[in-house]
């Protein structure tokens, strides 16, 4: 049997944050069973055609807020997949849930379900500032949850976090990471905004309503994070990520290393069979069951470049090795020139037999994996 990581999407909020642009939509509750029942029927559809092939090691249940989702649906998703697929029984079963949408009963529904990992979207500890980026939640609410997810016996736990966030001072973020690592989650997670088109942060960054941060204050409050964060016991294992010893997120190093994946769920992607298969992100078709996929067959060439600027997210970076054991074909015979000209610059660290990204790679991340795309 081969590995499999399943990914669901759950499309819903109660609002949309002002820098999302993520596929979820608030105001949708009437569909919520519709929703699960097409939902339902795509995971049943893909255990039957694939019955006994896979073993499943890693599901995480993504969005959108699928905690938004009263008791009873996570748990018909989760014994669903019980019930269909073959699942290791040291699965590492995430759920992603926002405050202000969970209550110890809730909580406590996930954990009957198997649910093993909650990843929480905090963002910011300064309630002020949670208001100004569209977030639904208080600091306390959000306390009060954590408190809870403790209480039902959760030992792996993400938090998520922002910076360069519109009117955050540096002050802010240091109390947010200092606050955070206090309550010692097993994972944190520090991402820069990034300004989306489409979001209220769009419109309102091009009536000049604010300012972004420059790449230097953003840099310094990177570096803040990696500094507070490592002296609290954490370790930096991906360029946004950070963990206690071994408890790193598992589903998303199979992102990261291009590992299969199935997702179900409206706009969810896939990896498989060197396929990349999307599915419709129209709501209305998927709850209807029409759900027009885009399936593209990779080429070589798009795996040579997944592969490099995946796996040069990861802290420790990609092993020529297993290039080779993955392709038949030397990682220099491809791409010796911009290897040999981001050593030479200083982007990329070689290490026997590892590459990676050096600390002025990682600055420049974006340049390093724009050639290799
Ligand atoms: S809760 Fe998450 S998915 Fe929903 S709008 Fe906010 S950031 Fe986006």
């Amino acid at each position: 049997m081969k590995d499999l990581s399943i990914y669901i999407h759950i499309p819903f909020c109660k609002e949309k944050c002002f820098y999302c642009d993520f596929l979820s939509f608030k105001g949708k509750e009437e569909y919520f069973e519709k929703y699960q029942i097409a939902l339902l029927k795509e995971i049943e559809e893909f255990a039957i055609l694939n019955k006994n092939k896979y073993i499943v090691k890693t599901i995480f249940i993504g969005g959108g807020t699928p905690s938004i989702l009263p008791i009873g649906y996570i748990e018909g998703i989760a014994t669903k997949i019980y019930n269909l697929f073959n699942v290791d029984k040291n699965v590492e079963f995430t759920i992603e849930a926002n405050p202000g949408t969970l209550s110890y009963e809730k909580i406590k529904s996930f954990k009957d379900s198997n649910i093993n990992r909650i990843s929480v979207g905090l963002q910011a500890y300064q309630n002020s500032l949670l208001k100004k980026i569209g977030r639904i939640h208080t600091i306390e609410e959000f306390l009060q949850n954590y408190e809870n997810i403790r209480k039902v016996g959760f030992d792996n736990v993400n938090i998520d976090l922002m910076f360069s966030l519109p009117t955050q001072t540096e002050n802010d973020f240091k109390e947010t990471l200092t606050n955070i690592s206090k309550l010692q989650p097993e994972h944190i997670s520090t991402y820069s905004l990034i300004l989306e088109e489409g979001t209220k942060f769009y419109s309102m960054y091009e009536k000049g309503e604010f300012e972004l941060f420059s790449d230097e204050l953003d840099r310094k409050l990177y570096y803040m994070a990696i500094d507070i964060l490592q002296k609290n016991g954490y370790n930096l294992y991906e360029i946004s990520n950070f963990c206690k010893p071994k408890k790193e997120c598992k589903h998303n190093i199979v992102y990261w290393t291009r590992k299969e994946y199935i997702g179900f769920g409206l706009g969810a992607s896939s990896l498989i069979d060197e396929k990349r298969i999307i599915n419709t992100n129209n709501f209305n078709d998927y709850i209807n069951f029409k759900n027009d996929r885009e399936i593209e067959i990779l080429e070589k060439r798009h795996m040579y470049s997944e592969f490099m600027f995946l796996g040069l997210r990861m802290i420790k970076g990609i092993k020529k090795s297993d290039f080779y054991k993955e392709f038949n074909i030397s990682i220099d015979s491809i791409y010796k020139k911009e290897i040999d000209k981001f050593i030479k610059n200083g982007l990329l660290i070689e290490d026997n037999d590892y590459l990676r990204l050096s600390k002025k790679g990682i600055d420049l991340s974006n340049v390093v994996f724009s050639e290799f795309i």
